[in-house]
């Protein structure tokens, strides 16, 4: 085999809390992470020169070894110690700085991909412990899912899959640093926290409506107040009958949950119409494990 091509999901967050910051600077969280059906394409392919190399569509984006991919292969390579180069193109589809984990689904997808492509054959959980060293969000997309996440992201409980929903996703015009998120929560200042273990409770029964309930994002408190585009695009996600809305991991990115595909368009035209977001999606929920990954 010369060659693999992999599919790397994004992911959203059901419900994001933030329990402490450590004293080694990361900080301690609870979240309901969500896979959705929204890809990047990952062709990975041996090459003779001992190498690793990333050609992408995307132009913004860098290809050395600044991208989350050559982190991922050339820990894989430290770590297995396999011979010969490596060739990636990445096919960019996932906005890009948004709170959809891109960067991390790729580094997990090219670790994935290298230990087909060379018989590493190391079981998806092995790889998970590794991932942890390229990014807080690599070891859950090894295998994505609905999963619960803690500590600063390794610590991984498969969940039954979320009920299904119509998903309406939409990046705003503007990057946001996850850095400059976290710097700025205020954590003593937050009222309410959302509660995560209740929301795993809805998930485990099938509770739709139980789990909208209890949807929430502490972090939305930082961006959403540094960028008023986010309520707006919330609003007008409501407004179109979203049963909720809510920003993914640091945002900006805002996903809504309707009952009907008649619904998410009419939230798709109105957001488009009036110039709130370039970037839209229309999406569901999706478990890798049941996909040709
Ligand atoms: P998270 O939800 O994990 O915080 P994010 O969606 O906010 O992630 P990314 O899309 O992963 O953010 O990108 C953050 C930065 O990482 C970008 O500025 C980009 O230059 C850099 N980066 C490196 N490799 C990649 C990649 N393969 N895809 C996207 N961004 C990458």
């Amino acid at each position: 085999m010369d060659k693999v091509v992999t599919k790397a999901y994004a992911k959203i967050n059901l419900g994001l809390d933030v329990l402490r910051k450590r004293p080694d600077g990361y900080h301690d969280v609870k979240m309901i992470m969500q896979t959705v059906d929204l890809y990047d394409v990952l062709s990975v392919s041996k090459k003779e020169e001992n190498t690793i190399t990333i050609s992408t569509q995307k132009e913004e984006l860098p290809v050395n070894e600044d991208n989350l991919i050559y982190k991922a292969i050339k820990l894989m390579k430290d770590t297995y110690g396999f011979e010969g180069g490596v060739h990636v193109d990445l096919v960019k589809n996932i906005p890009i700085a948004a709170g959809m984990a891109g960067g991390s689904t790729d580094a997990a997808g090219a670790m994935r991909a290298v230990n087909e492509l060379f018989e590493i054959n190391r079981p998806l959980k092995e790889l998970e412990q590794i991932a942890v060293k390229i990014g807080a969000d690599v070891p859950y997309c090894v295998q994505g899912g609905t999963v619960l996440s803690e500590g600063i992201g390794e610590l991984l409980t498969n969940l039954p899959d979320a009920p299904q929903c119509i998903l309406l996703i939409a990046k705003p015009d503007i990057s946001v640093s996850t850095k400059y998120v976290y710097e700025n929560l205020n954590l003593p200042s937050i009222e309410k926290h959302p509660d995560i273990d209740a929301m795993v409770k809805t998930i485990k029964e099938g509770d739709m409506q139980g789990m909208i309930e209890q949807m929430d994002n502490v972090l939305a408190s930082v961006t959403e107040q540094k960028y008023e585009i986010i309520g707006k695009i919330k609003k007008t996600m409501i407004k179109q009958g979203a049963l909720k809305a809510l920003m993914s991991g640091s945002g900006p990115t805002v996903f809504g949950i309707f009952d009907t595909m008649v619904q998410a368009a009419s939230a798709y035209d109105a957001i488009k119409e009036n110039a709130m977001a370039k970037e839209i999606f229309i999406s569901k929920f999706i478990n890798p494990k049941e996909e040709n990954l």
